[in-house]
């Protein structure tokens, strides 16, 4: 039969992107409508470790393999059909899967990186905890895996915490890595929507990662790939933007770089470095302004860092033009403009050979504020001043090395503030 002259109208890019927002508004919406059972961090049932494990010292070498995990981990089971179970604390353990697991093979995985600290004032903290829980619903959803309540999920991440903390995190000033994460764990090779989910938590010793010396970064080229597009996912803490970023990640690495400054489009923006968010502080060309810039969030390609929202937020508030909250280590800094803008190598390559690049810092969770002490792009190596002593005899630039003190004191209790959440820790044993 001859094929009936149907117009086709194929996609465009545009409607592509606007039926995957449509569908991620809708599965948000549906959770509020559902008569499954909903996630409910107040059903969590307890098994504690009988084997509990010993805490490797601080200064262990094991805790730079970034796999030493804590005594529990909580799970809780999503399915299509009954919606989620009650949540579970049980010992740290490794899962049951089938190897048709949907996570396997389609990368319906998605995550969350966050840190506990062990203030000064001995009390145990989360950072701004809720904006995490946020942005796991929104990459859960992103993939197609279930909308998880961010208030439910962040009291499941205290409740972790405060179980494993006390003996985990027992020294001021020290730092535990938490992991939350969602898979599709369901048995299905079609691909398809995932019909069962797991959603865990767990906790892992990691050694600090900014280095003392600052990140010397290799600036992407074509040939090392693109992390995230126009449409894609770049977005979402989702698995799927790393596992084809570490190739190149190795390949700088065996030429002495610490991460991939990831460049985007023929004109080279400038978008994150590793899995970081990135800041330059340069002399504007046109207006001479001192401005801190970062690329912005609109277009989707970058990741919402909780670390670099706390970084425009702060310097709106100390360091901007017009601000009119001095804080301590701020007074002697010219006021910026705080700027999030697309910018591009080339602006940088200028701004460097003109004399107006200032400093430059990397900034995530993991590797917190991490200063940058050089780019290179192709033939040209950018370097960058690092003028600022900071208390720990490390360097930084100044803006990014005052705004790390700053943070610092809300993460570690030094100061009261609503961002440092404090938790209510007690060990290994049922709630009152
Ligand atoms: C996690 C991550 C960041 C940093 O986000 P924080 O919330 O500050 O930890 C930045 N970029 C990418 C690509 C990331 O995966």
């Amino acid at each position: 039969m001859a094929p009936a002259a149907v117009p086709v109208s194929l996609p465009t890019a545009s409607t592509a992107t606007a039926l995957t927002n449509a569908g991620i508004k809708r599965d948000l919406a549906n959770v509020a409508v559902s008569h499954k059972p909903q996630l409910d961090a107040s059903k969590l049932t307890y098994e504690f470790n009988k084997n509990p494990k010993v805490v490797a010292a601080v200064d262990d070498p094991v805790r730079r393999l970034q796999n030493s995990t804590t005594d529990h981990m909580i799970t809780a089971k999503w399915t299509e059909a009954n919606g989620w179970e009650h949540p579970k604390l049980t010992p740290y353990g490794p899962f049951q899967l089938e190897p048709t697991a949907s996570c396997l093979h389609y990368a319906t995985e998605a995550f969350e990186g966050m840190k506990a600290y062990r203030g000064v004032d001995g009390k145990l903290r989360l950072f701004r905890p809720d904006l995490n829980a946020k942005r796991m619903n929104l990459s859960s959803v992103r993939i197609a895996l279930p909308s998880i309540p961010p208030e439910e999920m962040e009291t499941l991440i205290k409740e972790f915490i405060a179980i494993d903390g006390p003996k985990w995190l027992p020294d001021p000033n020290t730092f535990i890595y938490l992991r939350p994460a969602v898979i599709g764990s369901g048995a299905a090779l079609g691909v398809q929507r995932p019909r069962e989910a797991t959603v865990f938590i767990i906790a892992a010793l990691f050694p600090p990662l900014d280095k003392p010396t600052g990140m010397r970064l290799l600036a992407s080229t074509e040939d090392m790939g693109v992390r995230a597009w126009h449409g894609g996912h770049g977005a979402s803490k989702v698995g799927a933007n790393y596992g084809p970023t570490l190739q190149a990640q190795g390949a700088a690495g065996a030429r002495g770089f610490d991460q991939v400054l990831w460049l985007l489009g023929p004109e080279g923006r400038v978008t994150e470095a590793g899995a970081s968010n990135f800041f330059v502080v340069w002399k504007n060309k046109t207006t001479g302004a001192t401005q801190l810039v970062t690329a912005p969030l609109g277009d989707r390609i970058i990741l919402d860092g909780v670390t670099r929202r706390s970084v425009l937020e702060l310097a709106r508030k100390h360091l901007a033009i017009g601000s009119t909250e001095p804080r301590a280590g701020g007074e002697d800094l010219e006021k910026v403009e705080v700027v999030e803008e697309n910018f591009t190598i080339t602006d940088m390559i200028e701004a460097y050979d003109e004399g107006r690049l200032l400093e430059a810092f990397a900034c995530g969770t993991a590797f917190f504020i991490a200063p940058v002490n050089g780019v290179q792009y192709k033939d040209k190596e950018i370097e960058v001043p690092m003028p600022m002593v900071m208390p720990d005899g490390s360097r930084a630039g100044r803006y990014g090395g005052t705004i790390k003190v700053w943070l610092k004191e809300i993460m570690y209790g030094v100061v009261d503030h609503p961002w440092g959440v404090v938790i209510n820790e007690r060990g290994p044993v049922l709630p009152k």
